[in-house]
């Protein structure tokens, strides 16, 4: 068998949850977050700033918060299973988050996942400083973190997959083989190859190169 790659999107994708919408519980600012959440994954707002402008809202959260929440996120049904079979089939999983990777950190290990990137919350003093450190990772940086994989796991790119449900996840979505749309926004459902509705990533293995 050849290898193969799939590559998730984490928030509302591998996980149930928007995870900043988490963190800014406890800060009292979730609406606002999750406003401003909602109209970047429809592509109406630049990610990149949206991200900013959300993060800055965390400002002064303590950073136990990060471990609370966390342990409390939801992956989707079907995950576990389909990153077994992923495995049994020759393939990694990876996943590509504009989330954190306080958060992704613990996901990866529960799951089983071979590669995690995502934005690091700076924290100062055990505090959020309201800002990310380091690479920002927006679209570009995703579809960039698939080719990367693409490259060091000598995959060829036809064998590849990814999975999102945002307009942050269009751009990797165009460099894979497949791209599948999970219970996404309509722009992306208007740009995927596969569109699936129903929250069960189980039934991505139909998809599988090796499936
Ligand atoms: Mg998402």
């Amino acid at each position: 068998m050849s290898k193969h790659l799939v590559v998730f999107d984490v928030d509302s994708t591998l996980i149930e949850e928007e995870a900043i919408e988490l963190l800014a519980e406890f800060s009292g600012t979730r609406e606002q977050v999750a406003e401003i959440t909602a109209r970047a994954m429809a592509g109406e707002i630049d990610f990149g700033t949206s991200l900013v402008e959300r993060v800055s809202l965390l400002e002064g959260l303590s950073e136990s918060v990060l471990a609370e929440v966390a342990a409390s996120l939801t992956p989707t049904k079907g995950a576990q299973e389909l990153i077994s079979l992923i495995h049994e089939t020759d393939g990694y999983a990876a996943a590509v988050s504009g989330g954190f990777i306080q958060l992704l950190g613990p996901l990866k290990k529960q799951l089983g996942l071979d590669f995690a990137k995502a934005n690091t919350l700076e924290v100062v003093d055990g505090k959020l400083t309201g800002k990310i450190t380091g690479e920002l990772v927006d679209s570009t940086v995703k579809a960039e973190t698939l080719l990367a994989l693409v490259h060091k796991l000598e995959i060829e790119n036809q064998r590849t997959i990814a999975i999102g449900d945002g307009a942050n996840d269009l751009t990797m979505m165009k460099v894979a083989g497949l791209s599948i749309a999970f219970c996404a926004k309509q722009i992306v459902r208007d740009q995927a190859d596969v569109v699936l509705d129903v929250r069960d990533l189980s039934l991505v293995a139909a998809f599988l190169p090796n499936g």
